[in-house]
């Protein structure tokens, strides 16, 4: 079956609409950092309000306990969505209390408001059924149709995500919409070669990703943290870097399972090599059998891939047809180590044919690297979800919106 879009809502005119969307921005001090994930929302709740709904926006922010915690309340988010649209975003302190009720209640037809952090609620992320079911019938009652807007939550059977869509009518929002739309064409027949690029600092967070991919991609570029558990599975000695010594056996069997289909693994040559995890630490270049044999010795730490490594990436990104890319190849927050994340975004952005980003984490490098969304074929908001998809994997959040892998 397909997905369920906004057309099949029939007409929305005086009707309220409950929006899950993914508005979980990264924040320091309460300042919202890289704003994409809003930016995202915005067509969407444009295309409801013009159509005459009444729009109540809600969300996740981080990973509260299941309680209030004023660290990640949503209020500067409203207020940099109210910029974004340039019409009030009225808000709400509490998600399913009486502040939403009477916040709700007085919105004028074709405005929006939002109500407070999800996760503020247990019911939101619980592992228990009942406990989910019980707090999306309270958000259930906020509305008459539910917006499924949130890409980066789609993989989590939460309650707003997941139960809500079942007892409220549900459709996906644009975004939703156009994130499958992308995804999928990775998934049927993409246009080869095809080459998977993956970073970041844990590979255990990775491994069911790989195994996955394995059979589906030509090439699978590793960087980040999580190339030194590769390189340890081959015997190089990796100092004080970042490095998973249990899972080095299951690297081992991806190692080898990539050799047995055929798929290129390139794996990084050189490294930067830096005395202490500091932007100002001093640092060398090594080649992989000499992480050790630096200034720094056992204790020196590898935060970026190397220039060669970073040239030869390149060229295999540039040279492939369709390329995702998940995690960054360095600690790309220090500049001196920001070099290989910097060289495979730019390689990105000269592939011929489909080059897509995944994850708010990567798109926020990318961008604070001074590169455009432009200059990318599709920048995923999510990056859990979108690896699980381009796995195969059933998510909760799609399925319940008629969609089947
Ligand atoms: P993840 O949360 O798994 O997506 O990883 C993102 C984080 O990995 C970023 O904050 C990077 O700074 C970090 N990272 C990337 N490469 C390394 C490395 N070689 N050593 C330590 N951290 C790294």
């Amino acid at each position: 079956m397909a997905l369920r879009t906004l057309d099949s809502l029939g007409s929305l005119d005086g009707r309220r609409v409950l929006l899950r969307a993914d508005l979980n921005v990264p924040l320091h001090d309460g300042r919202i950092g890289d704003d994409g994930r809003i930016r995202a929302t915005v067509p969407t709740v444009r295309w409801l309000t013009e159509r005459g709904a009444t729009v109540v926006v809600c969300s996740h922010l981080s990973r509260p306990a299941g309680s209030p915690d004023p660290r990640f309340s949503l209020a500067p988010v409203a207020e940099r969505l109210e910029e974004l649209l340039g019409a009030p975003v009225a808000f709400a302190a509490d998600t399913a209390g009486p502040a939403a009720s009477a916040m709700i209640d007085a919105l004028e037809p074709a405005t929006v408001g939002m109500i407070e952090n999800l996760r503020f609620e247990p019911g939101e992320a619980s592992k228990d059924a009942a406990e989910r079911e019980d707090f999306a019938r309270r958000l259930a009652s906020h509305a008459d149709v539910l917006v499924s807007d949130g890409f980066g939550v789609v993989h989590r059977k939460q309650a707003s995500v997941y139960e809500l869509a079942r007892i409220l009518p549900s459709a996906a929002g644009l975004l939703v919409a156009a994130e499958v739309e992308i995804l999928h064409r990775l998934t049927t027949g993409p246009s080869r070669p095809y080459a998977v690029v993956l970073g970041g600092s844990k590979v255990s967070d990775k491994l069911g990703v790989i195994e996955n991919l394995l059979p589906r991609v030509d090439t699978l570029i590793i960087g980040g943290g999580m190339m030194f558990t590769f390189l340890a599975a081959q015997g190089h000695p990796v100092g004080a870097s970042l490095l998973e010594t249990s899972q080095i056996d299951a690297v081992r069997r991806n190692i080898d399972e990539a050799r047995r289909r055929g798929v290129r693994l390139l794996l990084p040559t050189d490294a930067v090599v830096a005395e202490t995890f500091s932007a100002d630490a001093a640092h060398t270049v090594a080649g992989v059998d000499d992480l050790e044999r630096t200034p720094f010795g056992a204790s020196g730490m590898g935060l970026d891939i190397g220039p060669d490594s970073a040239a030869a990436f390149a060229d295999a990104i540039r040279s492939s047809s369709t390329v995702f890319w998940n995690g960054p190849m360095g600690v790309f927050e220090m500049p001196a180590f920001a070099g290989g994340t910097r060289a495979v975004a730019e390689a990105m952005t000269e592939v011929s044919g489909l080059s897509v980003i995944g994850g708010g984490d990567s798109a926020a490098a990318v961008r604070s690297l001074g590169f455009r969304d432009d200059q990318f074929g599709h920048i995923s908001t999510g990056g859990g979800a979108s690896l699980e998809f381009l796995e195969g994997a059933a998510l909760p959040g799609l399925e319940v919106l008629g969609w089947q892998p």
